[in-house]
């Protein structure tokens, strides 16, 4: 079979997985205008939506990651009330079935919603209550989607372990994880020691921001250290490995551990363009690792502060990488099999869901180029 170019079009139609998205960086722009004028908030640069939705898109290449987090400050500021957050988890949910995701994890960190006085439960809970209105809703226009959360403790604080019990403590009723995020200069992982013991003591799951700003060292201790199960980013990793000048790769002993034990890196190109991580979405190391057959997974980070969907930036890497579909197959049955999410449900989905999903497409697209027919254009939000 012809694996003819994935249309953007089409990519919104693929089952997809996506493993590293911020609840707090996946806002609706006009949701921001809303919950803004509904509290009163005057910090807002602009009150158009349009407007809005374009200063929040950090769109100059190698801005720092400090500039970058600034549009943080005015979602999570807006996020202190349980109906928002309850609002947000739900468009959230929304967003990605209409994007045509069928599971994903969703992160957030319940330490920065309690400036109003919530507790860390009740932060959870309604974000959670949303979750499951998005899929309430997804499911009535015909859309099936699994979200889970991830909860995401800040290193540059000391409320890990609260929060990795916090996490265990809702594991039956939606969290699927656990996560440490913020600066990586500083702030190792292993100032979280205690907080990653108990989510291993527990048999639960551990995700960890490691090798975005910063190098190896951050890598190896997220693994060798705190045991974690994925790389939140991981694309540092491409410092341990080598590619000679007759074109041949060499691995370093971390990058092999990585690959050989399946590691799965929780990529997100854009976002990494934006911070200055990568130079330019054709140098991002994504297209070397998938070719080195690494657990590659692609995803958002940001949706609102990158202006990106997960069906954008498989396209956009597509058409970089010249990747075809049995790549974006590939990258989402990766990001299936290395979910927080039972074996059984992944296999499910895996074998029931991804697997046709895929299918169909690649069928679809080799009798276009069969018979030279433009790929289908403008469909996708038609099927709701
Ligand atoms: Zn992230």
């Amino acid at each position: 079979m012809q694996d003819a170019s994935p249309s953007l079009d089409q990519i919104r139609r693929a089952p997809k997985v996506l493993l590293h998205d911020h609840l707090d960086g996946g806002l609706r722009p006009e949701t921001v205008v809303e919950l803004a004028v509904e509290q009163g908030y005057r910090g807002l640069p602009s009150l158009d939506a349009a407007e809005l939705a374009a200063w929040f898109v950090a769109d100059t290449p190698r801005r720092d990651l400090v500039r970058y987090l600034e549009g943080f400050t005015h979602t999570v500021a807006l996020m202190q009330h349980t109906t928002a957050l309850r609002r947000v988890a739900a468009e959230c949910v929304e967003d990605l079935a209409t994007d045509g995701v069928v599971y994903a994890e969703v992160r957030f960190a319940p330490e920065l919603h309690t400036e109003r006085g919530l507790d860390l439960d009740e932060i959870v809970e309604a974000v959670l209550a949303g979750f499951a209105d998005g899929m309430a809703t997804a499911a009535t226009k015909g859309r099936l989607i699994v979200v889970r959360a991830l909860l995401t403790a800040m290193r540059t604080a000391a409320r890990s372990l609260e929060i990795a019990e916090l996490a265990v403590r809702h594991r039956d009723v939606g969290v699927a994880g656990f996560d440490v995020a913020g600066p990586e200069a500083g702030y190792p992982p292993t100032r979280h020691l205690d907080a990653f013991q108990h989510v291993q003591r527990e048999n639960f799951h551990a995700t960890l921001h490691a090798g975005e700003a910063f190098g190896l060292p951050s890598i190896w201790q997220a693994l060798q250290w705190c045991n974690a199960e994925r790389l939140g980013h991981g694309v540092r990793l491409i410092d341990d490995v080598t590619v000679h000048e007759d074109g041949t790769v060499s691995l370093g002993r971390l990058a092999a551990y990585v690959r050989d034990r399946r590691i799965p890196l929780e990529l997100c190109p854009t976002s990494n363009v934006h911070t200055g991580v990568a130079a330019s979405l054709d140098q991002h190391p994504i297209a070397l690792f998938r070719r080195l057959n690494f657990r590659t997974t692609i995803n958002t980070d940001n949706r609102l502060m990158s202006g990106v969907t997960l069906s954008s930036e498989m396209a956009r890497c597509a058409e970089a990488f010249g990747w075809g579909w049995s790549d974006l197959r590939w990258l989402s049955i990766n990001a299936m099999k290395s979910a927080f999410y039972p074996f059984d449900d992944r296999l499910a989905l895996i074998n029931g869901v991804i697997k046709p999903g895929y299918e169909a497409l690649e069928a679809e697209s080799a009798f276009r180029v069969s018979r030279h027919l433009p790929a289908p254009r403008g469909t996708a939000a038609a099927d709701g």
